[in-house]
């Protein structure tokens, strides 16, 4: 069976993502995909990061949305309602009950932020100090969303790659100690193949790297594979190069999720 869920879509609101959600699903349909989902950007406290996610008000818009499309392709495709919720450490309380308000099919919890403030650690410049810093920072941030219990899925784990430069053996280490707490707590993970459309990656890669996404199948970290689609034409984004990676691995499994309840289907 080829990979069938598609779990990480944007939508405008995030204003970073471009066509209508409809377009995204009719795409989703065309590569046989039997669930997509949509993970938009979440809404934080007090305008952080404002410029990047919906706004507190838009939520509710963005849920029925949601749950229109639902109706709307029935018995075509399952469209699912997600979150891509940003880990910011000092806001558990405020995420929580932000995710208890909604009928959530799954969240993506992620590390774009190394503060509370949300501003200097932003989506493409990390703080300041060396690559390896920044890598064990990240990797510490990512070891306490894994045992947050606020999400589903981590991720794109190693996407401060994107934002510095190759670190030594210290900072590897810290990602796979991060992988490692990871399978400890269960949570599922992703591979995330945006990373295939990020000019900025010296070589083209998936979130994390093939090298982590083998030590994860060593871990038996349940996976699932989204394109972290901003815009309908990347749905699905290297999903058979992913596939076969997985195959040759022995990767038999793959995850859905429906009302945050987990359950797999065979490879
Ligand atoms: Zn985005
Ligand atoms: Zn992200």
């Amino acid at each position: 069976m080829p990979i069938e869920c598609d779990y990480h879509m944007h939508t405008p609101l995030c204003q970073h993502a471009a066509g209508p959600m409809e377009a995204y699903v009719e795409r989703g349909i065309e590569l046989g995909l039997k669930e997509i989902g949509f993970s938009d950007h979440n809404p934080l406290p007090e305008g952080r990061g404002a410029k990047v996610r919906m706004l507190e008000s838009e939520l509710e818009y963005y849920v029925n949305r949601v749950q229109e499309l639902q109706f709307q392709y029935r018995g075509k495709i399952v469209v699912r309602l997600g979150l891509e919720l940003d880990f910011v450490e000092g806001l558990e309380d405020y995420l929580a009950a932000q995710i208890a308000r909604y009928p959530w099919d799954y969240i993506i919890g992620s590390v774009h932020y190394f503060d509370r403030a949300c501003e200097i650690g932003s989506w493409t410049r990390m703080y300041p100090g060396t690559a390896d810093q920044q890598w064990i920072r990240y990797g510490e941030q990512v070891k306490k969303l894994a045992r947050s219990g606020l999400c589903d899925i981590i991720a794109h784990l190693d996407v401060v790659k994107r934002s510095t430069k190759q670190p030594s053996s210290a900072g590897l280490d810290a990602l796979t100690g991060a992988l490692e707490e990871i399978a400890r707590v269960g949570v599922c993970m992703e591979i995330n193949t945006s990373g295939y459309r990020h000019k900025e990656l010296n070589t083209p890669q998936p979130y994390p790297n093939l090298a982590f996404v083998e030590q994860a199948l060593k871990l038996g970290i349940p996976l699932t594979v989204n394109s972290d689609s901003h815009a309908p034409d990347q749905v699905g984004t290297m999903f058979p190069k992913i596939e076969e990676f997985l195959r040759l691995r022995g990767g038999r499994q793959l995850c859905r999720f429906e009302k945050r309840q987990r359950s797999f289907y065979a490879l």
